[in-house]
């Protein structure tokens, strides 16, 4: 069983949509479910609208998912074992005041060795819960710290061993009694059996601490860690909000495509058997562990490139539906423009200067007005040769005063691809065009 477990607090990252796209590729190859686990626990950071944006995402890319649930519809559930945790004596109750714990904070920070949680409420049991109820007093559950180190095997970075320091006593139920991130997710994985947890680096550090939360409660199943490397930006820094193509929904209104973002996610960083392939050819051959182990770098130009090879393998009819027509002669003359375009903006742009009314008024514009005229007054031609005989006898314009005029009425630009190419397909929008 796998998930995805998006936190609704954002726009979303490609570093989360590579995290989407391996847990539903692992889950076809295993032939197990792929669940959508929204993780909107923390209140605060929850943004409205952000969960069905990632879906709408998740649907574009056809991610299609075997179950969804919203973290929150398990709070009583995560409230009930951490209690359970607490009775066991594996949890306590700590009344520790936030300036106690900055307090300690700062004087780990002074010594400067890392922050661990002191230890002051350890001796706290479950029957004291009673007496801070009554006397209204604050209180977390902090699970104790593991006696042994915490050993797992990850997928991509190896075998990963944690002390029980570093586990530390950590908070598990807050004061308003949610849940932390940590303890729901741990609940939540075992709650729904998942046996292959896929999901960024930054979360390696929280590996030992989920691993300790499922020991304790006696879940013994086993389960596969593969935590994939950080993408980096150009500057070779971590790509954060800032840099625009770590957003989808940029990449969208750049015009680049799902199967093409979806085809560049998993080649980043990866060795596969060809460049450019659709998702369920990947299911086919993808190796979890032929990752790399370190950082991939986002290259927009590679990406711009698998752009072009997914738009040059579409159905001619489906991407002359992306410009609004429903013949596919447009769908083959924007994929003539690929030679010089890389994505669906690039693309509008060409196809919408061919329709253009043209400009009239520029070095050519009057032999562009011969030509018009001869154009309208012609049947329509199907050959380019003949239509270009027919246009040059009509008109007696020559050489450069006929191929400069001629390109700019029929396609808006000076420069492009031959007309002798592009003809066919504008053959039947030509008094269109030539206006
Ligand atoms: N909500 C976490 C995130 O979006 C999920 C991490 C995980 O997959 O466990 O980063």
């Amino acid at each position: 069983m796998l998930r995805f477990a998006p936190s609704p607090t954002g726009d979303m990252h490609i570093g989360n949509l590579r995290v989407a796209i391996f847990n539903y590729v692992v889950a076809k190859q295993k032939n197990e479910q792929f669940i959508v686990r929204i993780e909107d626990t923390d209140k605060e950071r929850n943004i409205e609208g952000k969960d069905s944006e990632i879906l709408q995402i998740l649907e574009k890319f056809a991610l299609g998912h075997d179950q969804l649930f919203y973290q929150s519809e398990n709070l009583h559930i995560h409230q009930t074992l951490a209690i359970r945790l607490l009775e066991e004596g594996k949890a306590f109750v700590c009344t520790c005041t936030p300036e106690e714990l900055e307090t300690d904070r700062e004087e780990a920070k002074a010594a400067k060795i890392a922050y661990r949680y002191s230890g002051r409420c350890e001796a706290m049991k479950s029957g004291d819960l009673a007496r801070l109820k009554e006397e209204n007093i604050p209180f977390v559950i902090r699970l104790r710290k593991p006696e042994m180190a915490i050993l797992h095997k990850d997928i991509i970075k190896g075998e990963i061993v944690t002390a029980p320091n570093e586990v530390d006593s950590f908070v598990i139920l807050r004061a308003d009694g949610t849940p932390t991130y940590n303890f729901a997710c741990a609940c939540d994985d075992m709650l729904t059996g998942i046996d292959c947890i896929i999901r960024g680096e930054d979360h390696l550090s929280n590996t030992p601490k989920q691993i300790h939360i499922k020991n304790l409660l006696g879940y013994s199943a086993e389960t596969q860690y593969a935590h994939l490397p950080i993408i980096l930006n150009t500057e070779g820094k971590k790509m954060s909000k800032r840099d625009d193509a770590s957003s989808v929904k940029w990449l969208f209104l750049e015009g680049f495509i799902p199967d093409a973002i979806a085809n560049y996610l998993l080649l980043l960083g990866n060795k596969t058997p060809h460049e450019i392939f659709t998702l369920p050819e990947a299911i086919e051959w993808f190796d979890l562990a032929s990752i790399s182990k370190s950082a991939a770098k986002f290259d927009i130009d590679k990406l711009r490139f698998v752009n072009r090879e997914h738009l040059r393998r579409m159905d001619a009819r489906r991407l002359s539906t992306l410009f609004g027509f429903a013949d596919a002669d447009i769908g083959l003359l924007a994929k003539i423009y690929l030679e010089e375009a890389s994505t669906l903006g690039e693309l509008e742009t060409k196809v919408q200067a061919i329709f253009r009314p043209k400009n009239f008024d520029c070095e050519w514009g009057e032999q562009m007005r011969i030509l018009q005229k001869v154009i309208y007054d012609a049947p329509m031609i199907m050959d380019f040769e003949q239509f270009k005989e027919h246009l040059s006898k009509e008109s007696t314009l020559k050489g450069k005063a006929f191929f400069k005029p001629l390109r700019l009425l029929l396609t808006g630009a000076e420069h492009g691809p031959e007309l002798a190419d592009i003809y066919p397909y504008i053959k039947s929008y030509i008094l269109e065009i030539a206006s």
